[in-house]
């Protein structure tokens, strides 16, 4: 199957090239060029007129958690462990199947709309089948992890050691590397407050075992970093380096409350950060020390962390992050928006263990593109793209989107699914 976009305006790195075509062979960017000259190499079998359209690398999304989808709304004014124990186990402990697939409906479709074409989602510690399934009829690419724990847990969701490996290597069975690789498994202990060391080892073993991605989270909250410290004598970064648990497939929530010990065995161990500036706001955590990280040459992408933040839109945490640090150290230069998009694609990539494969748009990666409409207010009068998407764009612009080189957006609709009517029974499922 070949997929032609025809004449665009295309971000290549850090270039934006007008009347621009993409040539996709089989999911893989074949070809990119002067409008006329593919035109005159190729015959599609597809093709997307993009005269009024920017393409940009698919964004994305490095954390999220779908199931918490369904308590937007009721949970404003709240910090993490409060937040966890008063909204989150309780809604945790009440998941269905039903409701499991619904907020992943939920989730995707948004996600979809907003241009993000890879997320890395940390469901909760059952139905993560549903969310598989969904993300296989919805066509994005997939980093999907259970969540694993075994202490300090609420009665009703403790699990034990063994059955937590037990099924993730089940769901690793089930799922990973199925629709072309579209969909993967990632190994995903909640946070080493509710883990035995123990489960941590073994379930970064099992990483190991299949080469996958190990996420927890890890300092986002002072309360949190205090619990630690009275547990293990040192907060999560130094507990998981005397576990010997930090490596390059290492991906790591939050990462607020940092030391210089901590950027060293970041950097020196090359683990990868999730910085998540809304869900930061959210829930009054801090401000994650984003411009040193890069600085020690660790590897950074974004994250919406819903429901910890009210929605998916990845322009909006591409804002907040830029805005944030400028506000907090008083240097309008403290990141530019160059950097903030790359966190949002290459970045992001690299933090789900695929920067050879999206993440830019170039010839032999995955075609999994976003297009936008030039048209669109945030465009109006169109002077620097990457700054327009960093401080104008929201998912309003996105006009079609395509993954693996399949168009799952195009004019705004998804093409895979009945949007309407799975929202709508998405929606009730999760009120009644
Ligand atoms: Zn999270």
């Amino acid at each position: 199957m070949q997929l032609g976009i025809i004449g665009g305006t295309v971000v290549l790195g850090a270039r934006t090239v007008p009347d621009c075509s993409i040539a996709i062979d089989n999911g893989i960017i074949q070809d990119i060029g002067p409008k006329k000259r593919i035109a005159k190499d190729y015959k599609f079998d597809d093709e997307i007129d993009a005269r009024d359209r920017i393409v940009i690398p698919g964004l994305v999304d490095t954390h999220m958690h779908s199931y918490q989808v369904a308590t937007k709304g009721q949970t404003c004014d709240s910090e993490l462990l409060k937040w966890l124990r008063s909204y989150i186990f309780p809604w945790e402990g009440h998941l269905s199947r039903k409701r499991a697939r619904a907020c992943a409906e939920l989730s995707y479709i948004e996600m979809a709309k907003s241009g993000t074409t890879c997320f890395s989602d940390f469901t909760s510690t059952r139905f993560t089948d549903e969310a598989f399934s969904v993300a296989e009829k919805i066509g994005l690419r997939a980093n999907i992890g259970r969540t694993m724990m075994d202490y300090n847990a609420p009665k009703d969701m403790l699990e034990d050691t063994v059955s937590d490996i037990e099924d993730s290597r089940a769901l690793i069975m089930r799922w990973h590397g199925r629709c072309n690789g579209r969909l993967r498994f990632m190994v995903t202990p909640r946070f080493d407050v509710t883990c035995s060391d123990e489960l941590l080892v073994e379930a970064f073993a099992l990483a190991k075992e299949y080469n996958l991605v190990f996420q927890t989270h890890a300092q986002e909250n002072l309360g949190e970093v205090a619990f630690e410290r009275k547990r293990f004598g040192v907060p999560a970064i130094k507990h998981l380096n005397k576990l010997g648990l930090l490596g390059s497939n290492v991906l790591l929530a939050h990462c607020v409350w940092l030391d210089r010990k901590d950027f060293t065995l970041l950097a020196k161990n090359n683990v990868k950060v999730a910085h998540c500036p809304g869900s930061n706001m959210y829930l009054a955590s801090g401000i994650a020390p984003v411009p040193e990280m890069l600085k020690n040459k660790i590897s950074v992408g974004l994250g919406s962390d819903v429901g910890a933040y009210g929605n998916y839109s990845m322009f909006e945490q591409m804002r907040l992050a830029v805005l944030l640090q400028k506000v907090h150290t008083l240097r309008p230069h403290a990141m530019d928006h160059h950097t903030v998009f790359s966190m949002a694609t290459s970045g992001g990539a690299a933090c789900v263990g695929l920067s050879k494969e999206i993440g830019e748009i170039r010839v032999g990666r995955k075609a999994d593109l976003t297009l936008l409409d030039k048209r669109s207010l945030a465009f109006s009068p169109l002077h620097d793209v990457i700054a327009q998407v960093v401080y104008s764009a929201g998912k309003v612009c996105v006009s079609d989107v395509i993954v693996d080189g399949k168009v799952i957006v195009r004019d705004r609709q998804l093409t895979t699914i009945n949007e309407e009517k799975t929202i709508r029974r998405a929606s009730k499922a999760l009120v009644s």
